[in-house]
């Protein structure tokens, strides 16, 4: 039982340490600038994973989930400045 509390622990310290490790200068979280700002949610991107050419500019999202919103009506959001 005790040992199950060592185990989860460790794992959950083992999570914790990957995701605040700034070792890696291209991977460094709490310094990244900003790329742009995720129209749909107004949120500033700092993550060049989900992104969206259209008309010869690049957008950038927060998530797969913004992204798909935008591709299906773009200019709902590029209108809504
Ligand atoms: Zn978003």
């Amino acid at each position: 039982m005790k040992l199950l509390v060592v185990i989860s622990l460790s794992v959950f310290c083992f999570v914790a340490c990957q995701s605040n490790n700034h070792s890696h200068s291209t991977e460094n979280t709490s310094n990244q600038p900003v790329l742009g700002k995720d129209l749909v949610c107004d949120m500033e991107v700092t993550d060049s994973t989900y992104v969206f050419d259209y008309e010869g500019k690049t957008y950038f999202f927060c998530a797969e989930h913004c992204k798909d919103e935008f591709q299906k009506e773009p200019q709902k959001y590029l209108s809504k400045k």
